[in-house]
């Protein structure tokens, strides 16, 4: 590539010299070097070549309100320089988190009204583990353990939060899952279905919670863990008779229901959390991204009045980051919650955008390349097949790769998982900006198509 900007060949060196990144071939980074992104503007980024970019993912879910919010910036410099930093351990507290968990229970769904925070999502799922473990050893069921998730979940990356995802490749790489953690698998029918029709493998997907419950013993049996709709997973709508059937059997038997809500929270499907959206009652809910809107690392843990009474009785609890509830971090969820509440941002999404969005997206339908166009609020799947009519893939083409650089190239970020891209753009999106996103992405599927025809 040739480069505008003498600066991005300085700055992939120094990713070559000196970076490891995330979720990235070493090797190959190391060969191609990363697109140097150096600024962001409400749903826009600018790379160090000057390339405006729409950005379809809002970062990685979590830039709810747009890039370029001073109101964040002020907050965090404002408690800097007040008070930059001080633990919750041992019997201490500071204004801005208190302020926070209060401002969390407000929002959250009714009976959720203590927060655990943490410095990420994957730490809010391992300190839902050991809470579980915890919770049911003080009611004297310590045999309690096991934790049921999904196949194809993504809870994170620590020990834990990669075990209690269902990611096989993520598996082979440290000798996991731990002990105690099992999958069921999704309800992915557009991939899994075979014969059945949405429905029928809804039905037939839930109940095998109450397969595996009944196979392992409700005794041993701690938790069910799922994202009300699976976002790294390739944004997974379940059939609409998933939840409901899933509801009576988490009625039937004694477990807890953790909701990971890290990229359903904050608005993401038109209502402040997914539980809202299918009408769940969980035990716990997981947060983070939307939470502070990615302006700075944040995650917790929500818990139901229930189980904080019988924590409550359970002497020290061992557990806690020393970033857990950073004043720095709680001032700026703080803002980022005011201004999602008083901005109105999630009723425009539900009333407007979202629908928007969905209508418009679905139009994809009539293209070649589509097998399936899903979507729920601001969250949207598109799936490439060679077959509409069979659901068949292209074998060995990599052809969500190949869409997905069309993309970067012609100014749109979607991300692809296998050969379904998704889109999550930030909750500010407007509806010219989503003619953009949609116009831009039939393009990107032009130029798919006939570089597979080629
Ligand atoms: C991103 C994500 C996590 C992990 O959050 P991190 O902040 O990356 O640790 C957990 N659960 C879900 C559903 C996520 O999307």
């Amino acid at each position: 590539m040739t480069s505008k900007n003498p600066q991005t060949r300085e700055w992939q060196t120094l990713s070559r010299e000196h970076h490891l990144a995330p979720f990235s071939d070493f090797k190959q980074l190391k060969e191609k070097g990363p697109r140097i992104i150096t600024n962001a503007k409400g749903v826009y980024l600018w790379d160090s070549e000057g390339n405006k970019i729409l950005d379809g993912m809002a970062g990685l879910w979590c830039v709810a309100i747009g890039y370029g919010r001073d109101e964040l910036a002020d907050a965090a410099s404002k408690q800097m320089r007040e008070l930059p930093y001080y633990n919750l351990f041992f019997q201490t507290a500071h204004p801005p988190v208190l302020e926070l968990a209060k401002a969390i229970s407000d929002i959250a769904p009714e009976g959720m009204n203590h927060v655990f925070f943490t410095g990420s999502g994957s730490e809010g799922n391992d300190t839902m583990l050991r809470m579980v473990r915890h919770y049911w050893a003080i009611k004297g069921q310590p045999k309690k353990k096991v934790i049921i998730s999904r196949k194809n979940g993504y809870h994170g990356s620590t020990v834990a939060g990669a075990s209690l995802g269902g990611m096989t490749y993520m598996h082979e790489q440290g000798d996991l899952p731990i002990p105690g953690i099992v999958h069921i698998p999704q309800p992915y029918w557009f991939g899994e279905g075979g014969d059945m029709s949405p429905e029928e493998f809804g039905i037939w997907a839930a109940n095998q919670l109450e397969e595996k419950i009944l196979e392992l013993g409700v005794d041993t049996v701690g938790a069910f863990i799922a994202e009300p709709i699976q976002g790294a997973g390739g944004v997974i709508i379940p059939p609409d008779s998933y939840w409901p059937r899933i509801k009576e059997i988490l009625a039937k038997y004694d477990i807890l229901f953790v909701a990971d809500e890290v990229i359903c929270g904050f608005g993401r499907t038109g209502e402040w959390f997914g539980s809202d959206f299918y009408g769940l009652k969980p035990d716990m809910m997981t947060i983070a991204k939307g939470l502070t809107s990615g302006y700075i690392p944040m995650g917790g843990l929500i818990v139901r009045d229930e189980v904080v009474e019988v924590l409550n009785e359970g002497g020290d609890f061992n557990h806690g980051f020393t970033y857990s509830g950073h004043p720095v971090a709680a001032a700026v969820a703080l803002e980022n919650i005011r201004i999602l509440r008083e901005e109105k941002i999630i009723e425009r999404v539900r009333a407007e955008t979202a629908p928007y969005l969905q209508k418009r997206l679905r139009e994809l339908n009539d293209h070649p390349l589509v097998g399936e166009v899903r979507g729920v609020g601001l969250l949207g799947a598109i799936e490439l097949v060679q077959d509409k009519a069979t659901r068949a893939r292209y074998v060995g083409k990599g052809v969500g790769m190949i869409c997905r650089q069309f993309c970067f190239d012609n100014g749109l970020i979607m991300r692809a998982v296998g050969d379904t891209m998704i889109i999550a753009p930030p909750l500010v999106i407007t509806k010219t900006e989503i003619d953009e996103l949609v116009t831009k992405a039939r393009k990107c599927l032009d130029l798919t198509l006939s570089a597979l025809q080629s």
